[in-house]
């Protein structure tokens, strides 16, 4: 036993995410909408409809966040189609590609996440539909531990339901990032495409407004090697 007595455990360092209310004329890394980042080899993506999914929020993970510290992440979920994730697996696996798996009742995938290295400049025209704010990152200790339902990175889950454990088709066993707490509105502008089963014209939530926990991998095998789970 050391003289210092046990190792005491130490929290995995996490942020609450917090956004501005002043909206954003001009491109940031951390924003509500705004204008996304990509990689070099990185388009837009594009629901199975052929449309551009919208740009929920992007931002720089911390460096201090485990697995994923200096990662650009960026949540599209299609403006037209809207329905809770559906993670597809095969033999304990997700399967090869899993963002692109058809999300029954749907023949493709409605959503993406993106972890990306390093992307550049900032694409010239922002997101249309999402009305674009600023985003910032607070260090917090979160004081109710697991059961805190807060929009943050980093931490530990705070399961609604039990704790849902996913496999990359690599291999690896997927590792918490972010967590959006249910009926997280993000504001649109006047005249955006209506969400199916939005509760308001004027805001989109993401997966029909569950409880969205993403999980990556942390082999980095893919930047779209990101699950969003759902629970309510
Ligand atoms: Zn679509
Ligand atoms: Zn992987």
């Amino acid at each position: 036993m050391s003289e210092d007595g046990p190792a005491e455990w130490a929290a995995p360092p996490e942020y609450l995410v917090e956004i501005g209310t002043e909206p954003l004329d001009r491109p940031a890394r951390n924003s509500v909408g705004g204008w996304p980042c990509f990689d070099d080899d990185q388009e837009w993506p594009r629901c199975f409809c052929g449309d551009r999914m919208a740009l929920f929020f992007q931002l720089d993970l911390p460096d201090d966040i485990e697995f994923f510290g200096g990662e650009h992440l960026s949540v599209f979920h299609c403006a037209h189609h809207n329905d809770a994730s559906d993670p597809v697996t095969a033999d304990g696996r997700l399967v090869p590609r899993f963002w692109e798996a058809p999300q029954p009742p749907f023949p493709g995938s409605f959503w993406r996440v993106l972890l990306q290295r390093d992307p550049g400049i900032p694409e010239a025209e922002p997101e249309p539909a999402v009305r674009a704010l600023p985003l910032s990152l607070r260090p917090f200790v979160d004081a109710h531990g697991p059961f805190g339902m807060h929009f943050k990175v980093g931490g530990t889950a705070a399961w609604a339901q039990y704790p849902e454990r996913y496999w990359c088709a690599c291999g690896a066993e997927l590792a918490f990032v972010c967590q959006v707490p249910a009926y997280r509105e993000f504001g649109v502008r006047p005249g955006a495409p209506v969400q199916p089963y939005g509760l308001r014209d004027d805001a989109y939530m993401l997966f029909l407004g569950n409880e969205v926990y993403l999980l990556a991998c942390p082999k980095r095998c893919d930047p779209a090697a990101v699950l969003p789970v759902n629970q309510r």
